[in-house]
């Protein structure tokens, strides 16, 4: 049998934070010492168990969270060295993490240099201190500013910064503010999204006490952050995506080209020779699998080549270029326009979707609303 070299993408979940978000709903338990030690031996045994019959290339290695700027040196090192000694890896590897702005100092930049890492997210969310409390960050201004230049100065000039509208008391005027902070800063690439109130998170429980933009202003929000980083040169590739040329998120692009990947540690989802699968989203159930030398999947399952086109049109449309038409037909002999022929005139007439040449895409009308004429090809 021939051997095949399978490209893929390595996601990490680290599950721990010093302190809950108000917004968040991503799963992370209190950082304690001891558990991330245990944590680490699971994450390689996990590694470990993880094969193949093909020959697996790792293109991209996402740590995310939770908090992975926590992680120590050592923890890191040691994460990365199990993937470099269980995968081959490509020359062009992107490693990204993860990071809060008050874990970054001189020393944690630089050893994020040392153990490979080439591509900072840091959480900055907004520049008003008053927001950054409101979201229930430990960080301020001031701190976001003093990271991107150590980050700069001892680890890489490729950062991403997080930011995110629609918080509680926002007006488009501080957005604006926001906005321009992080253009100053310079990084080469920002994500931006709308707050979303997840249930279980403090926000969600104190609602009524807060005051939240209304949707019109989210909308307008959206748009003006849209103008202002295409006036500074950033190019918009995703709905929620921006970047300097060059500098897309390489691991993110593999996700909505619905390339594989594989998703380690506890919520962690994977995708790979048409399966899909997501592990325990708790710490204990995680770590009781290895008891019994198993992995640690939760949920799994088939995808039908159906299933599959409708992933890669729901997640294709995500992207500036959209989709290609020829590209489904000639690859898997699906014809999208009989398909989907109701669904596509109703969104070509309300000016949402748009076809230029072969691709299909969607208008910069239907990028705020894109969830909702997303669900529609699903
Ligand atoms: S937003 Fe990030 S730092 Fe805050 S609780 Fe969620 S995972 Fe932790």
């Amino acid at each position: 049998m021939n051997l095949v070299v399978k490209e893929i993408s390595i996601y990490i979940h680290i599950p721990f934070c010093t302190k809950k978000c108000n917004y968040c709903d991503f799963y992370s338990v209190q950082y304690k010492s001891d558990l991330v030690e245990k944590y680490v031996a699971c994450l390689k045994k996990e590694i470990e168990f993880t094969t193949s019959e093909n020959k697996l290339r790792v293109k991209t290695i996402y740590f995310g969270g939770g908090t992975p700027s926590l992680l120590s040196f050592q923890h890191l090192y040691k994460i990365i060295s199990k993937i470099r000694t269980s995968f081959e890896i490509s020359k062009n590897l992107e490693i990204t993490l993860e990071a809060n702005p008050i874990n970054v100092t001189k020393s944690s930049a630089k050893n994020w240099k040392i153990c490979g890492i080439n591509r900072i997210s840091l959480g900055a969310q907004s520049f008003h201190n008053s927001e950054l409390k409101i979201l229930g960050r430990l960080h301020s201004k001031r701190e976001i500013n003093s990271a991107i230049e150590t980050i700069k100065k001892f680890c890489t000039e490729n950062i991403s910064l997080d930011l995110i509208y629609g918080i509680p008391f926002q007006t488009i005027k501080k957005w604006k503010f926001s906005l321009e902070n992080a253009i100053k800063l310079a990084p080469k690439h920002i994500s931006s999204y709308c707050l979303s109130l997840e249930k279980g998170t403090y926000l969600f429980d104190k609602r009524a006490e807060y005051s939240f933009p209304t949707e019109n202003e989210q909308s307008e929000m959206y748009y003006e952050m849209k103008k202002i980083l295409e006036k500074n040169g950033f190019i918009q590739y995703e709905i929620s995506n921006f970047s300097q040329k060059i500098f897309e998120a390489k691991h993110n692009l593999n996700y909505w080209k619905c390339g594989e990947y594989f998703g380690f540690g506890p919520s962690a989802h994977s995708f790979f020779e048409m399966k899909r699968w997501n592990n325990f989203s708790n710490l204990k159930k995680y770590f009781n699998s290895f008891k019994d030398a198993k992995l640690p999947i939760e949920k799994s399952k088939k995808i039908s080549q159906r299933e599959f086109i409708s992933d890669k049109i729901v997640l294709g449309l995500r992207l500036n270029n959209g989709i290609s038409i020829a590209e489904l037909k000639e690859k898997y002999d699906f014809d999208t326009e009989k398909e989907y022929e109701n669904t596509l005139n109703k969104f070509f007439q309300t000016g949402y979707l748009t076809k230029q040449n072969d691709n299909l895409k969607l208008t910069p009308k239907a990028l705020f609303v894109s969830n909702s004429i997303l669900s529609e090809f699903v």
